[in-house]
């Protein structure tokens, strides 16, 4: 009895089989999603339904964005938005992507590059990087463009110097949010008889920074390294790596400047033996204010050595500067050899105000 019901169970298999395969093939026509599909691609095929929704509906909202909202605004009706509303519960989710690594902080970066050696451990020299700088309304734009070159750079720091009789707030405070972990601020007005186009700029600025050098920086770690860095030109990271280890009086190209793509010192045999320049090429020291650095040592042992207003013509005060301090012979060429421009002699437009309102301007108070 067991066996016979048995062998009927046997012929009956194949044709349960088939009504399985039969119910199979129908639930699959029934849906777009075949069970042979992974969850990325089922997600992906939802989106794509869900884009042509939209697509179909071009001034509906995306039901992701806030229907509810829309509704408020009468964009949509209420029962629609309420719909759509509950569409998005039902999408699944894509995995969210893994975290991004987190940045390296852009002074680390550069460091690791260009000055990995001074970065780690006692560096060669501290850098004096000198600005000048007078309110203007593109100051806090240059200022904030050299805090964000100074910073990078370690063991340097930052002797501001304001042509104003006392420390503005805006200078003050940006000094000390500027992330340049060493900085001086100094003022020294330029007398009215020396404001005028065509006379040298910035000579008691530059001085009121060598007096200060002179006493406070003496006293600091030595060697230290001086360089006038004017608050508008363009200063690489890799100058300052280049000017560190001046002995004496260190020298380099220049871009941008006396009429040229770049004035340089011409080397030969690893001294300096003349200057490319478009501009006085009589002059002893044929070079711009960013083109040298000095050795504090050097402007100790000449301690009346200054920028000179008497006779000062612009243009010549960097000569007139380097000829009390140091001969040709001596210059220490950098830059490879003085075939590398590393600063620009950039100088920014003067600000067109031809709008500001001569009255009453803005409700608040905006620092520019
Ligand atoms: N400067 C200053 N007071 C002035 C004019 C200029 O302190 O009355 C500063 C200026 O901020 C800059 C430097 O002196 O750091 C040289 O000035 P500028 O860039 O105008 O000169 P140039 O580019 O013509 O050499
Ligand atoms: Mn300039």
């Amino acid at each position: 009895m067991r066996s016979y019901r048995f062998s009927r169970l046997l012929a009956a298999f194949p044709w349960l089989l088939v009504a399985l395969l039969v119910a199979d093939f129908n639930l699959n026509r029934a849906g777009p999603r075949t069970p042979t599909s992974s969850p990325t691609e089922r997600i992906l095929q939802q989106q794509q339904r869900h884009l042509q929704l939209q697509k179909l509906r071009p001034h509906a909202p995306s039901p992701l964005a806030r229907p509810a909202a829309a509704a408020v605004a009468g964009a949509v009706p209420a029962r629609a938005a309420a719909a759509w509303r509950l569409r998005p519960l039902s999408v699944p989710q894509p995995p969210p992507p893994p975290p991004a690594p987190p940045p390296l902080p852009i002074h680390a970066a550069a460091a690791a590059v260009l000055v990995s050696a001074e970065a780690q451990g006692t560096p060669a020299a501290v850098i004096y990087v000198v600005t000048p700088t007078y309110a203007r309304p593109a100051q806090k734009a240059e200022l904030t463009r050299l805090a964000n070159t100074f910073r990078q750079v370690p063991w340097l720091h930052w002797v501001l110097v304001e042509d104003a009789p006392s420390q503005s707030p805006m200078v003050r405070a940006l000094l000390a949010r500027s992330g340049v972990p060493g900085a001086t601020h100094l003022c020294a007005v330029t007398p009215r008889r020396y404001r005028r186009a065509g006379l040298p700029r910035a000579s008691e600025q530059r001085n009121e920074a060598l007096r200060w050098l002179r006493g406070e920086a003496a006293r600091g770690p030595l060697p230290a390294v001086v360089y006038f860095a004017d608050d508008d030109n363009t200063y690489s990271l890799e100058l300052f790596h280049e000017m560190r280890d001046t002995r004496k009086v260190s020298v380099w190209p220049v871009g941008l400047v006396g009429g040229r793509r770049y004035e340089r010192p011409v080397v030969r045999a690893g001294r300096v033996v003349a200057w490319y320049t478009g501009w006085r090429p009589d002059r002893p020291f044929a070079t711009d204010m960013a083109g040298f650095a000095v050795n504090l040592q050097v402007l100790l042992e000449n301690p009346f050595v200054q920028f000179r207003r008497r006779g000062g013509r612009p243009g010549m005060q960097e000569s007139d500067f380097l000829r009390q301090i140091t001969t040709m012979q001596e210059l220490e060429p950098k830059a490879r050899n003085c075939t590398k421009v590393l600063v620009w002699h950039t100088r920014t437009e003067k600000v067109n105000l031809a709008n500001e309102p001569s009255g009453q301007g803005d409700s608040v108070e905006v620092e520019v």
